[in-house]
């Protein structure tokens, strides 16, 4: 399968702290690969580093281009979106503002981000700061998908909502996976959920990539080695 996204043995700091020592880690076109570890491992770190937030070291190359060094804005415009952890949206912007402010030419526009998420249909004109946070959620995740990326990179996307509004999130990254040909490089900490799209796991401890392999194959041993508390 052709290569998305490859990650080579990355180092990052934050000023002298160093916070990863060699992240590998792959994306094939159309996967999903879950990236985890307990909390502090650095996994935030390292999506980052791939999305221009951070400076690495190491090769990070994205449709086989090496893209360490380029700006945030640059890397997005190449085909990573990014669902950040606290989805920040334009607070003083609408919600269809949001969308169109993110547009890009490609498939996703303002009708199918809101087939996905009808919710944000019937909020298009409401201020982006009076929705809810599950509804906010929505509409990070529609304004990444507006930029019709080749990779979406979601971090914590479940994080902090309400059970009911958690499982609409997860039923529409579920047909994300199964209708569109986007590959998905996902933070989260819930096994189960996860387990519904991801193909592969990557687990990081201590800023370093310590186990990768097929979900399937993430067990209840490796599971309490290495995401136990
Ligand atoms: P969590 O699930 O808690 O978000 P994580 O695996 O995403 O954890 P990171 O946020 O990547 O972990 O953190 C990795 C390491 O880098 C930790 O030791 C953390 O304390 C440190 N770190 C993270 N952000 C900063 C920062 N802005 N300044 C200094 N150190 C940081």
């Amino acid at each position: 399968m052709k290569s998305v996204l490859s990650l080579e043995q990355i180092e990052a700091s934050y000023g002298p702290i160093q916070a990863l020592f060699g992240v590998s880690l792959h994306v094939s076109e159309g996967e999903a690969v879950a990236l985890m570890g307990r909390n502090g491992m650095g996994k935030s770190t390292t999506v980052k580093t791939i999305c221009g937030m951070l400076p690495a070291q190491g090769d990070i190359r994205f449709a086989g281009n090496r893209i360490n060094g380029l700006p945030s804005h640059k890397i997005a415009r190449l085909g990573i979106g990014l669902v950040p952890e606290g989805r920040r949206c334009f607070s003083g912007l609408s919600v269809e503002e949001n969308l169109v402010a993110a547009s890009r030419k490609g498939e996703w526009d303002f009708a199918k981000v809101t087939d996905l998420f009808p919710r944000l249909a019937e909020r298009r004109r409401q201020q982006a700061a009076s929705l809810s946070g599950g509804e906010q959620q929505m509409l990070a995740i529609g304004r990444a998908l507006m930029t019709n990326p080749r990779l979406l990179v979601l971090d914590e996307a479940t994080e902090g909502l309400a059970p009911v509004v958690r499982q609409e999130i997860w039923t529409a990254i579920e047909a994300l996976k199964n209708q569109t040909g986007v590959s998905i490089l996902i933070i989260d900490k819930s096994l189960k959920e996860l387990a519904r799209i991801a193909d592969r796991a990557v687990i990081v401890e201590r800023g370093k990539d310590v186990w990768s392999g097929p979900f399937d194959a993430l067990d209840r041993e490796v599971a309490d080695r290495h995401l136990g508390v």
